[in-house]
């Protein structure tokens, strides 16, 4: 079956309306069949978001949300979102939050990479303009194949972006870890040529962190609490050494942020739908921090592969070639 039937019997069998923010939204450009556990590239609507007259020149840069399900990707997506279109960007006390995340109920969890339709032209501090492209991406780790296919998106998306946010609740498990090796040379195996680091940043993001005595929120607290984690010790198992130095090897930068629990209303009240005065202060202030940290121009990381910058025509022919790899 083709993504666009896909996705047709979606929105059929679940009635939502699209989310519009701006005219702009969603648009899934990888899809796994959940059947046959095939990829498939939406390469038409990739095109016409990648190729249009004003930004197919312009180098590109590339943010991805990756994780499991359910742990808030969308929502912050969709804080993005919100800072790219308003200077304003947290939005007003009783605006409902739009964009990447559809209303309660109605996601079906499907394994696949979205785009926003609307790539942002930045202008940098150097006057040079930038296109910044925000992808979301989905994976469940219920059975084998599903593991499998999650491993290839993670794989795709890193391969695609210049900054892979790693979104993971609670703490960092040794699972976590695991699965990141995994993943990453699923990606690592893909490229023939690899120079010494495969993939540009990596930042872990960690929700709901609950020991902000022992490390603080925020990115020096996460940075010093990843440090521990990612520490090679001699006494460690081998297995755990390994995992530890791959990653280490497979990313040009590595970080990772500690968020606040956003409050219980965001958490579990179903009629929740963004509104920054359900949302605790704590949380709030974090998110100001983290998104300009993401996506403030000075901060913005170019598509580079292998030492060349990466347009936005350029990224649409890459897309092409990896997701070839694993369709094979
Ligand atoms: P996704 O599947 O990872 O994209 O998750 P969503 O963004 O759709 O969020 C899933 C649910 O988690 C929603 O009910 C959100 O309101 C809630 N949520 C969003 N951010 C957080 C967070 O940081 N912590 C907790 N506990 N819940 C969150
Ligand atoms: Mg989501």
């Amino acid at each position: 079956a083709s993504v666009s039937f896909l996705l047709e019997e979606k929105r059929a069998n679940f009635n939502c309306e699209e989310p519009v923010t701006h005219g702009a939204q969603p648009i899934q450009i990888v899809l796994a069949d959940q059947d046959d556990h095939m990829f498939e590239l939406n390469a038409v609507a990739l095109e016409k978001i990648l190729m249009q007259e004003q930004l197919k020149d312009l180098n590109v840069v590339v943010l991805s949300v990756a994780g499991a399900f359910r742990k808030g990707k969308s929502f912050l997506l969709d804080f993005m979102l919100r800072y790219m279109y308003s200077q304003s960007w947290m939005g007003g006390n009783d605006e409902p939050l739009t964009g990447f995340s559809w209303r309660g109920g109605c996601e079906r969890e499907t394994t696949g990479i979205q785009a926003w339709s609307e790539v942002f032209v930045v202008e940098k501090e150097d006057g040079s303009k930038v296109a910044v492209l925000l992808i979301d991406t989905q994976g469940a780790f219920d059975s084998q194949s599903t593991i499998k296919d999650c491993a290839t998106v993670f794989a795709l998306s890193t391969m695609i972006s210049s900054i892979q946010v790693y979104n993971l609740s609670q703490n960092i498990q040794e699972d976590d870890l695991q699965h990141l090796q995994l993943f990453t040379e699923y990606g690592r195996l893909a490229i023939e040529e690899v120079y010494e680091k495969p993939f540009q940043k990596l930042l872990f993001l960690i929700r709901d962190w609950c020991y902000p005595y022992e490390h603080k929120y925020g990115l020096a607290g996460g940075n010093r609490f990843l440090e521990h984690r990612l520490q090679v010790k001699q006494n460690q198992h081998e297995e755990l050494q390994n995992v530890r130095k791959h990653i280490h090897s497979c990313f040009s930068s590595i970080g990772c942020f500690l968020l606040p629990h956003p409050g219980l209303k965001v958490a579990t009240n179903p009629h929740f739908d963004g509104r920054l005065k359900d949302i605790d202060d704590e949380f709030k202030k974090e998110l100001q921090n983290l998104v300009p940290l993401l996506l403030a121009p000075e901060n913005l990381v170019e598509k580079d592969i292998n030492g060349a910058k990466v347009t936005c025509r350029d990224l649409l022919e890459y897309f092409k070639a990896y997701i070839k790899i694993y369709q094979g």
